[in-house]
Parts: C-alpha cells; structure tokens; sequence
C-alpha cells in the first residue's frame, strides 16, 4: 500500500515538474523586432516593379495578418485584381527585395526587453514563432537579429490559411515538446483572436500599430506597453 502511494506520489510530482513547462508562441514584427521601415520600402519597390503603382502597407489594417491577404488588399486598393500566380510572383519578389534593402546585422532593431526575455524564457520552456512574414522573410529577420536559434517552432504565413489556423498548427508542430500550456505573445488584435480562436490565453504588447484601446477591446489576459516589463514572468510562472 505504502509503496503504490510513494509511486503514486513519484509519478505526481513528475508530472507537475513537467506541467509547469510552457508553450509560448511570439509574434515577430513589432513584437520581437521593429523593422517595419524596411518592410515598407521593399512593398513599395514591389509594387512599382510589378504593377507601376506607389502602394503602402497603411493603404489597409495589414497588422498580424498573413503577407498574402495583405498583398491582395492592397492591390484592391489600387484597383488591381491580383491572381493567384500574381501574387505568388509578388512574394518572391518581395522576399529577394526585403533581403537587399535589410542590413546584414538588425540586432539594434530588437525591441526593449525582447532578447532578455526570450533568453530567460528559453531556459525553461519551448518556444515558438508565429508571423504573417513568409517562411523566407521571417527567417531571415530571425536570423539577422541573431535570435532565431532561442526558437524551437515556427510556423508561417505560407503554411495556414489564417492566423488562428498558423497557431494551431504551431502546437501540433511542437507535440514533441512537454508543455501543459501554450500562451500567445503579440502587439496586433489578430495576434489576441487567433490564441482566443485556440482556447489560449494571450499577453498584447504595445510595441506595434494598434492602439491600447484597440488591443482592451479583445481583452488579453494580460497587457504590457514593452517585453520589458516584468509582470510577463509572474504571468508565465
Ligand atoms: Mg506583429
């Protein structure tokens, strides 16, 4: 009796040790990384190269949302009906465009407090990519600031139909990984919808284009103005 309650109490513990590790899934722009301008730059070249018109991303609300429908929006927006060829052409461009514009080191560019966390996040529980950006461009931002290797899943834009489906598909990535919680880290609305969509709790930072009370309203379970503050590790324990 005595020793079923030891391995009983073995297991548990076990099991909770394992339990307190975590999934946490970060956003990449404006939430690791502030390289917006260059972004801006190569959708301009893009879309004057491919279809002579001066296109912007603030032409729609392009936050946390996949590079493809952005791209489709946009070009409505100036009157274009893009086809699915077009925009396959459009990403490639794109993507060899961002990568000549983008310095070789964007390590100044890491948003406050955001390698700290990751380093100290990374010690103890599985971490994950989520970005709008394609596979190419997302990759490249990661490992230009030098931070790629502190991630474990990634998921891009290019592998879901939308963001919600981009998350889900990230846990099924990680199901390798022991973790008994997968938590969402983001500064758009769709980063606070799509981990909702999923049954996730969610942290908004306020490092990106949308507004604290445009963020309130989707209520994340937790709000911070920068990755610097250190409710996110209370919150994460
Ligand atoms: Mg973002």
């Amino acid at each position: 009796m005595i020793k079923k309650l030891m391995k009983y109490l073995i297991k548990r513990s076990t099991k909770l040790k394992v339990d307190s590790s975590k999934l946490i899934l970060f956003d990449v722009d404006q939430t690791l990384i502030k390289v917006f301008s260059f972004h801006e730059k190569a959708l301009e070249k893009t879309f004057k190269e491919n279809f002579s018109v001066k296109a912007s991303y603030f032409d729609v609300d392009f936050e946390g949302r996949r590079f493809a429908d952005v791209i489709k929006e946009i070009g409505k927006k100036h009157n274009l009906d893009l086809s699915e060829e077009e925009i396959l052409k459009f990403i490639n461009d794109y993507s060899q465009n961002f990568e000549e514009i983008l310095p070789g080191n964007i390590e100044k560019y890491i948003l406050p407090g955001a390698k700290e966390l990751v380093q100290e996040l990374s010690k103890k529980h599985t971490l994950g990519i989520i970005t709008g950006s394609t596979e190419k461009v997302g990759s490249e931002i990661l490992k230009r600031s030098k931070l790629y290797d502190y991630f474990k899943v990634f998921c891009f834009s290019n592998e879901a139909k939308n963001r919600a489906e981009m998350v889900a598909k990230a846990i099924k990535k990680a199901q390798n990984y022991d973790f008994s919680e997968a938590i969402v880290i983001g500064d758009s609305t769709n980063d606070i919808t799509s981990a909702q969509a999923n049954h996730l709790r969610v942290i908004s930072v306020n490092t990106g284009h949308h507004t604290k009370e445009k963020l309130l309203k989707h209520h994340p379970d937790l709000f911070v103005k920068t990755l610097e503050d250190k409710k996110i590790l209370e919150f994460l324990k």
